[in-house]
């Protein structure tokens, strides 16, 4: 078992924005069987022993995530693609931690198991910040001590530290302050795939036009890619690798956005690549009118990238 202390000499104080509070209740209302979760983003400021969290945004747990009543594992490729693209809006943003619940399983603290994942995640050389947040749903229904649908625990992490700071609640402020992004990708069970389908075809003729046309292209032309839709958002991203003209492969990312009944459609390298190609940059925010259109356009720049490099 993992050793648990109060914090001495260090001292963090969080503060969550309503709406970020109450989607990750809606999210919970939707699952009361098995566990669910998703990322937490938002801003930190660090001075000193002085560490101040704001959590003002959510990622979903994607469309691959596998759950359980004591489990659960998250779509990352997913949420990843999905933070490159609020990171190009808000660039200040930072990935600060997770969220959990265990009210489904009575649990009343991080297991062993969220202990190692997130010892390995704060320590990863990789991993952006010094920290790990992580925020556990623990017990339904509000008392006299806990005003909210859902009772929480906030915990801490820190790199090179073999500690879970609990945080106590008096540091923890719920602010009005609106979110800056909550993706609400939810529970994919319990809808069926017939009236998906159905939703999809009857209400939104132009984007059942535009995805008809982007499967026909695309999978004539980049077999490797593959569409996944998420049920809840009615949203679908396109996954898979891109063969390029030196015989290297790149996996991306297509996204879909649905505004006003409108689709856009954004691309992104995973995480691994990103940094081989200057143009990744560049794509984080372009927004093309079709999938298709993005993955072409693309592939164009990074094989001229690839053909500069063997030019010089
Ligand atoms: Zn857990």
């Amino acid at each position: 078992m993992f050793k648990r202390k109060k914090i001495e000499g260090f001292q963090v104080k969080i503060s969550i924005c309503k709406d970020v509070l109450e989607a990750i209740f809606d999210e919970c209302d939707t699952n009361d069987i098995d566990e669910t979760g998703g990322r937490i983003v938002g801003y930190y400021h660090q001075s000193g022993n002085k560490l101040n969290i704001k959590v003002c945004g959510l990622i979903g747990p994607g469309h691959n995530a596998r759950r359980s009543p004591t489990s659960f594992f998250q779509d990352g490729a997913y949420q990843e693609a999905v933070f490159r693209k609020i990171e190009a809006e808000h660039p200040e943003i930072e990935h600060l931690g997770n969220w959990h619940t265990h009210h489904v399983n009575g649990l009343d603290t991080l297991s062993s198991g969220d202990v190692e994942t997130y010892e390995r995640i704060v320590n990863h050389e990789k991993h952006n910040t010094d920290f790990f947040y992580a925020l556990l749903v623990v017990a339904k229904g509000r008392t006299f001590y806990n005003r909210e649908r859902y009772l929480v625990k906030h915990f801490l992490l820190k790199r090179g530290e073999s500690l879970v700071h609990e945080i106590p609640s008096a540091q923890v402020k719920i602010i009005k302050e609106a979110a800056v992004f909550i993706d609400k990708a939810k529970a994919i069970e319990g809808v069926s795939i017939k009236e998906t389908l159905t939703d999809l075809i009857s209400s939104q003729p132009m984007l059942d036009h535009i995805r008809a046309r982007d499967k026909e292209f695309i999978s004539e032309m980049y077999t490797e890619l593959k569409p996944f839709l998420s049920k809840q958002t009615k949203s679908l991203y396109w996954r898979g690798n891109l063969n390029l003209i030196d015989n290297s492969s790149v996996e991306v990312f297509v996204l879909e956005s649905i505004n006003k009944r409108k689709p856009s459609y954004s691309i992104t390298l995973s995480a691994s690549s990103r940094h081989l190609f200057q143009c990744s940059q560049l794509y984080l925010k372009r927004i093309f009118d079709s999938a298709w259109k993005a993955v072409y356009l693309f592939e164009r720049d990074l094989n001229n990238e690839i053909f500069e490099k063997i030019k010089k």
